[in-house]
């Protein structure tokens, strides 16, 4: 029987995700994204090449798929159709995408103020990466955004735009003396571009509909973490959407219980891109090397080039992340990078600053000064990025995974070796 399934992030974002819905989507009807829009960076590498995804859902290498990028996305038409050209250019063929009319479109103002904020805020960043998510996002709250179905009437939307100019005045005038004449207005731009986004647009919540009434499986692909989570992440260093698979629904416009299973993907090692607590960041050498060793070329940014910080696996971020994500099962990536280990810390507690020993996830405020707690394991000093069956990995391997999967709570259902599509186990 088809099943639905969210795949989404257990910890602070870059968990491997794209490769994750990649892999599953060769099972899968529709990829969904229900969040964010092209701040996301996610790594897929397949027999077609190596390809960074930022606002396509990871389903497009399939042609029997159909993409969807729902109400919840905030689409910049722009990035979309340079992504999509630059896809087709790479021989990428009958990639099947649906664009929902709900969804709400960024704006060149939206960008422009995503990076005097960070500017303003000095050696306080967000660590935004000024894509205009959090404006748009509170545009989107104050009921001054510009839908995908605004683009379709000039008029109408030459009236919205207006309008948001109007309110937008003050805050972009306040921050470097620009006047609202200076925000490049969209109106025309927005209207070239239209016409090649249209046959995209649809109704994509009736689509859906009609699909799971089809019994269709569909894959809801999250962006970030849950440690980025709006509400439940580590607030104000999150991303400016609910990451969580219980929005999921909501942002792909689907019944909560049409999803049937709930993947948190975790790395084997943690990484963070951008500002915020990181209570397992390692500092030295050991870090520099699973930096230089992790992911398919190095833990670097695949939006924004930066390096991403790194340190052990952290049990009790994972375990909670796990828990707002209200996971079924476990996806464990990047195993393979711990290979050159003789043995692995992990994170089992933290002592905060009153001297009180936690293995809950505390807030924002009590994570700058937690220091974690940690217990090894032994490693198992050897390349096992060509197992394909959870018997062909090492013992070490095996008991490192089974730890994990006690520490969090969660079984392991696929365990992912190396970066490459074919390069993943699925667990009995
Ligand atoms: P996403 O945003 O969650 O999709 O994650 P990213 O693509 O931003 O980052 C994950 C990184 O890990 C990328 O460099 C992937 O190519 C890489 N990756 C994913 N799974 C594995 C794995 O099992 N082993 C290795 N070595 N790299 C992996």
């Amino acid at each position: 029987m088809p099943q639905s399934a969210a795949i989404v992030g257990a910890n602070w974002g870059d968990e491997g995700k794209g490769k994750i819905v990649d892999w599953l989507a060769a099972s899968a009807d529709y990829v969904v994204r229900f969040q964010g829009g092209d701040n996301a960076g996610h790594t897929v590498i397949n027999d077609l090449g190596t390809f960074a995804l930022h606002l396509l859902p990871a389903g497009v290498f399939h042609p029997g798929v159909s993409n969807v990028l729902g109400p919840g996305v905030g689409l910049n038409p722009v990035s979309l159709l340079a992504e999509w050209d630059a896809l087709m250019a790479r021989g990428v063929e009958d990639a099947r995408l649906l664009v929902s009319d709900r969804a709400h479109v960024v704006l060149p103002l939206h960008i422009r103020r995503d990076v005097l904020e960070e500017e303003r805020r000095g050696s306080r960043q967000f660590g935004s990466t000024r894509r205009g998510m959090a404006p748009l996002y509170a545009d989107k709250a104050l009921k001054i955004g510009i839908r995908v179905s605004d683009l379709f009437d000039r008029a109408g939307l030459a009236l919205k735009v207006h309008d948001l100019l109007t309110v937008k005045a003050g805050d972009l005038a306040g921050t470097d003396g620009a006047s609202v004449e200076a925000a490049e207005h969209p109106v025309d731009t927005l209207c070239q571009l239209s016409p090649r986004l249209h046959p995209w647009v649809t109704d994509t919540t009736a689509a859906l509909r009609e699909a799971l009434q089809q019994r269709a499986a569909i894959l809801l692909e999250g962006q970030l973490g849950a440690l980025r989570d709006l509400d439940h992440g580590i607030y104000p260093f999150t991303t400016s959407t609910p990451t969580l698979a219980g929005f999921a629904a909501v942002g792909a416009g689907i019944p909560p219980h049409a999803i049937d299973r709930i993947i948190a993907v975790t790395k084997a090692y943690s990484t963070a891109v951008g500002a915020g607590p990181l209570v397992s960041e390692l500092h030295d050498e050991m870090g520099a090397s699973l930096r230089r060793m992790g992911g398919h070329a190095g833990e670097f940014g695949a939006t924004t080039g930066r390096p991403r910080r790194v340190g052990w696996f952290d049990a009790v971020a994972t375990r909670y992340g796990c828990q707002v994500q209200g996971a079924t099962e476990l996806a464990i990536t990047n195993l393979d990078v711990l290979g050159f280990l003789d043995r692995i810390p992990v994170v089992v507690g933290y002592r905060l600053e009153t001297g009180v020993l936690t293995d809950m996830f505390p807030l924002t405020g009590d994570l700058w000064s937690a220091t974690p707690m940690l217990e090894s394991f032994p490693g198992w000093r050897t390349d096992i990025s060509d197992a394909r069956r959870f018997q062909d990995l090492p013992r070490a391997a095996r008991n490192y995974v089974r730890a994990i999967e006690q520490l969090v709570g969660v079984r392991a259902s696929i365990i992912s070796v190396g970066p490459h599509r074919d390069q993943t186990i699925m667990v009995a």
